[in-house]
């Protein structure tokens, strides 16, 4: 995908599409990391708590403040925590390790605002002083091309100065539900006999948005060939289309599913039908530079074959590293049927407990049954070749909440 500048709090949870050098050293300059007194550390050679060394204090710098004087033999200044550190002065003396002296105001007024503290703990050389360019120093690289910005690096560029940067921009994907039984959700109103309300894209668009890609378009497509020929050619349109369009529903064998076969008269089928249950139906190819995926009608097919198929690719175009959501291996707390043949990702309920993940299983698998995604957190996977698995049994799966 192309890059774009973007403002840097839109940059956030995009991914970087230029490398970012810092402009300055970080932290700028020597500063205090604690609260307390700047002093020579040879100074307070042998301070204890019972025979503390007392120095003269003249300045206080506060954070944000110049120093104005330098620190010289037996004296100290009174410092905050990121001031900077006055010239002269080797080492920060914690509060906690010194003794104010109460003054009287004549002695204040005498010694023109100046007092003494008394040091309890003797001071290492460059303790508690953050050196200039010690978090990062100037010229260096510090974010690379294609790392993913989350708040941590959203901080990072607004420390190196930076208020907008180039992200990789997010492909735009055309979301199409088919079928003459399908009609668009009205609040309040009952469908009428034999039409069932548009699920698919609404959860696909949900999809598309929590992946990180914007949505191009939003279409319903009855079950007609020169129609789905037409919606297609919109959608896949070189100026004005989508980078993808996802496809629910007439992907099948029926004699009304026309999404393959226009999807073959004017582009290219790469795939079609994948070993895998839910979702056998899936299909995939191109219509010139659109890729397509055309899933299949049932809500829960079209939602995990989205998760499996579609996020991946949505996140490869966005260049992100990790396409998969974590795998953990899990234990079955249940017995799981399957018949061979084909790998099953069944909704599950993963959690936690007594150092391991276990898992089972959200009730019926029924590829109609939306509830059992809504009460799952995870994919658990059996494979192919399996047969039913007994309680016990160690599966890999995917978190889906994670
Ligand atoms: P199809 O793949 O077109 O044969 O659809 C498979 C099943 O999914 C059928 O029972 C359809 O009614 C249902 N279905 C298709 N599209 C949608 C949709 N947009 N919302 C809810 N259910 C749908
Ligand atoms: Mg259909």
């Amino acid at each position: 995908m192309p890059a774009v500048r973007l403002p840097l709090q839109e940059a956030h949870l995009r991914v970087l599409a230029e490398d970012v050098a810092a402009d300055m050293d970080v932290p700028p300059f020597d500063n205090s990391a604690v609260d307390g007194y700047a002093v020579l550390a040879e100074d307070t050679t042998g301070a204890t708590a019972d025979s503390p060394i007392t120095l003269r204090t003249l300045q206080d710098i506060p954070a944000g403040a110049m120093p104005t004087e330098n620190i010289t033999t037996g004296m100290a200044a009174r410092i905050m925590t990121g001031a900077p550190v006055p010239d002269g002065a080797t080492a920060i003396v914690m509060i906690e390790d010194t003794r104010q002296s109460v003054l009287t105001v004549e002695t204040q007024e005498r010694n023109s605002g100046g007092g003494t503290v008394a040091i309890s703990e003797a001071a290492r050389t460059g303790q508690h002083i953050r050196r200039a360019g010690g978090d990062v120093r100037r010229g260096e690289v510090v974010l690379f091309a294609g790392t993913y910005l989350r708040s941590a690096e959203i901080g990072m560029l607004a420390t190196l100065g930076r208020t907008s940067v180039q992200c990789v921009r997010p492909p735009r994907v055309a979301i199409i539900s088919t079928g003459d039984e399908v009609v668009a959700v009205e609040e309040g109103v009952v469908p009428p006999p034999g039409k069932i309300r548009n699920s698919n894209s609404i959860a696909l668009a949900a999809m598309v948005r929590e992946a990180g890609a914007d949505l191009h378009s939003m279409h319903h497509i009855a079950d007609d060939f020169e129609a789905t020929i037409a919606v297609l050619r919109e959608c896949a349109n070189p100026e004005s289309g989508a980078d993808v369009i996802v496809a629910a529903g007439g992907v099948s064998v029926g004699d009304r599913d026309f999404v393959k076969p226009a999807l073959e008269a004017i582009g290219t089928l790469d795939l079609w039908r994948v070993a895998m249950k839910p979702g056998k139906p899936l299909a995939f190819g191109r219509i010139d530079d659109t890729l397509f995926f055309g899933l299949p009608g049932n809500p829960v097919s079209a939602q995990v074959t989205f998760e499996l198929f579609v996020r991946p690719a949505l996140r490869k175009m966005m260049g992100r590293a990790n396409l998969l959501r974590p795998l953990v291996m899990a234990t079955l707390t249940e017995s799981v049927s399957h018949e061979t043949g084909r790998r099953e990702y069944v909704r599950a309920v993963t959690v936690f407990e007594n150092g391991g993940f276990v898992t089972a299983p959200t009730g019926a698998q029924d590829s109609n049954r939306q509830r059992s995604l809504t009460l799952a957190n995870s994919l658990l996977i059996i494979p192919q070749e399996a047969a039913d698995l007994p309680a016990g049994t160690v599966v890999d799966v995917l978190l889906l909440d994670a």
